[in-house]
């Protein structure tokens, strides 16, 4: 009997799916969708001595303390972690302003080895993998809604480094159900409710340490709708806790061993870098200021010496 043509063809065919690998890889997305060509495309290489440094009010997540039920899902892209609950979380402040943006899910990007899989390079060092967490801008009433708009979607990005001693105790109830979640298109909910603040509140980042620019999806149809939040600090995992992320399966029955796009071109772009200049006044005066606002103010504060900042103030 012959076997049926390649199933990735004809999965693919509609111009619905894409792939890391082969004729619809990354290279190729521009020719099966327009607006991966465009001019604000993610990921990135951020040149840490080319960002500008900036004081953004504080990033405020509301809604992470209540345990929620986790749902894993193989989509044949990624691993997608989504809550039962997902409009219960939300977060506001920074670069987003008083807008508040609703948790929809997060997800991963990881490498065939450990020396690369993050999306986002740092002077053009790569990260094991990178979480991606998503949010929509609650004005815009959904996720589809938000899409078309530069200012709908939040993404929070974490890096991941390999931990060579420990393994990371948050994941370990996650990647226990990864073999449930083999094949693509399938997906499990897991027993215990987990406390969303352990996923997207890792111990180790420093959440006012930060990198922020406008950017795309960085998957089809890559739309220029991101305002990217990169936190500065990796969380870890074991070099186990990562291999098991390439076990699991996409379209073609193979194992999606890594699930990247290149980096991009800057363009016309800036890039900031939340900085911490808020000891001098307080919060609730800086939450007032609209961000575009509050770029320029503290661009202009960071160009005069600290000594003369009481005279800047009227101290
Ligand atoms: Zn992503």
């Amino acid at each position: 009997m012959k076997i049926p043509t390649d199933l990735t063809q004809r999965k693919i065919s509609g111009g619905q799916e894409f792939t890391y690998e082969g004729i619809h890889g990354p290279q190729y997305w521009t020719k099966d969708y327009g607006t991966c060509t465009g001019k604000h495309q993610s990921p990135i290489n951020i040149e840490e001595h080319e960002v500008e440094d900036v004081s953004f009010p504080s990033i405020k997540f509301v809604g992470l303390q209540n345990p929620q039920v986790v749902t894993l899902t193989n989509n044949g892209h990624t691993v997608a972690i989504t809550f039962d609950d997902p409009e219960a979380i939300k977060i506001y402040g920074g670069p987003l302003d008083t807008y508040p943006y609703i948790f929809k899910q997060m997800h991963f990007h990881w490498g065939s080895d450990d020396k690369e899989g993050s999306e986002d390079r740092i002077n053009n060092i790569a990260y094991a993998m990178e979480l991606h967490a998503v949010f929509y801008k609650k004005s815009y009433g959904s996720m589809e809604a938000a899409m078309h708009y530069a200012d709908g979607l939040a993404v929070l990005a974490y890096f991941v480094e390999v931990d060579n001693t420990e393994f990371n105790p948050v994941y370990e109830p996650l990647l226990a159900a990864f073999p449930m979640i083999e094949e693509v298109n399938t997906n499990v909910t897991l027993n215990g409710p987990i406390n969303p603040e352990k996923l997207l509140l890792p111990g180790e980042i420093i959440v006012s340490d930060y990198y922020t620019y406008h950017g795309s999806l960085t998957t089809p149809p890559c739309s220029e709708v991101v305002i990217w939040i990169d936190f500065k600090d990796p969380f870890r995992m074991s070099h186990e806790q990562i291999e098991a992320f390439r076990s699991i399966k996409t379209f073609d029955n193979q194992k999606l061993t890594h699930n990247f796009r290149p980096v991009q071109k800057l363009e016309d772009r800036k890039i900031f870098r939340n900085v911490i200049v808020s000891d001098l006044f307080n919060s609730g005066d800086i939450k007032t200021i609209s961000s575009s606002l509050s770029i320029t103010f503290a661009a202009v504060l960071l160009t005069i010496p600290p000594e003369l900042w009481f005279a800047f103030f009227g101290l």
